[in-house]
């Protein structure tokens, strides 16, 4: 493994993003790096990969900058890069939670607990453990007996919370999520909502999984991760595979995008059903006129009606629903 990935964040003032930005990718480039990072008054956040030299050189020059002294990254090997460009973009937050009252980890965050902490957390009954992901995050893996909002953006999650509320008033609560992040501002937003015992997983699943007590103890199944690699392992103690194949809920960890280009779900499943199902989520979308899987995969009009003829559906019945 000649490669490496970093991921990490800072909630931290920076002054004109824009020009950040612009001058953060120039040194990017530099060095060789791929990934995607943003930047945002209120801090940065990235994925990024290279070579070790180039990375750790990285890590160095950040490090050096008073405003980020203190950053954490977690790192994995790596084969290769596990982007194929490099993105540096300002935006209004680091994380899209997009509230009507934005919240400041620095002024209000949940209490951080260590992964030693987070586990025994998990092994307390009376605790609540709330995970911060999005519902296809969830279902490739998870901590044991954690809840699942049933989500698919994160700037959902107030609303889901909102709308569940009876089950976690008065309960104590903790949350995780990726490597932290998005549970710097959702817990600040649980204290801020009037739930009064709220805790965070700090640095996420990601160090978690890296921490000599936890080795990844109590999670089952893989990682979800926003790039090339798409899952990660992360219990090195007893892996399990939770992930289920969307069409016939064989255990699976094997993501793909749904073929219909406006629908686009993921969705677990193995490259057997992919095919089968010419790689659509529903009926609709595997007679959708833009299927890219038959375009790739060069089917005549024939074949295409056939594969759906074989599962009871026809092109006609249901193409341009
Ligand atoms: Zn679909």
């Amino acid at each position: 493994m000649k490669y490496q990935v970093l991921l990490y964040y800072q909630y931290v003032r920076i002054d004109n993003p824009e020009a950040f930005a612009k001058v953060h990718l120039e040194m990017c480039r530099s060095l060789n790096l791929k990934g995607r990072i943003l930047v945002a008054e209120e801090g940065i956040n990235g994925t990024v990969s290279g070579t070790i030299q180039d990375t750790e050189k990285y890590m160095e020059l950040m490090h050096a900058d008073e405003r980020f002294k203190d950053i954490l990254f977690k790192i994995d090997a790596s084969e290769g890069h596990a982007f194929k460009k490099m993105h540096v973009r300002p935006r209004p937050e680091i994380v899209s939670l997009k509230l009507e009252d934005d919240i400041d980890p620095l002024e209000i965050t949940g209490n951080y607990l260590s992964p030693k902490e987070f586990k025994e957390a998990l092994l307390d009954e009376d605790t609540i453990v709330i995970d911060a992901r999005n519902d296809y995050e969830y279902d490739l893996g998870h901590f044991r007996g954690a809840v699942r909002p049933d989500i698919r953006v994160f700037s959902d999650l107030p609303q889901w919370i909102r709308d569940n509320k009876e089950q976690f008033m008065d309960k104590r609560i903790v949350t995780y999520c990726t490597g932290g992040i998005r549970c710097e501002k959702f817990s600040g937003w649980l204290l801020k909502e009037g739930f009064e015992d709220v805790s965070q997983l700090k640095d996420g699943i990601a160090k978690y999984s890296r921490d000599e007590e936890t080795r990844g103890e109590l999670w089952d199944g893989k990682m979800y991760v926003f790039d090339e690699r798409i899952s990660v392992p992360i219990n090195h103690v007893n892996p399990t595979v939770v992930g289920k194949d969307w069409f016939d809920g064989t255990p699976c960890e094997r993501y793909i995008n749904c073929g219909n280009p406006e629908c686009n779900r993921q969705i677990l499943t193995s490259v057997e059903n992919e095919d089968k199902y010419v790689r659509g989520c529903s009926a609709e979308c595997r007679a959708h006129d833009r299927n890219r899987y038959i375009a790739e995969n060069d089917l005549s009009e024939a074949e295409w009606e056939a594969r759906l003829n074989a599962l009871g559906e026809t092109r006609q019945q249901t193409a341009n629903v």
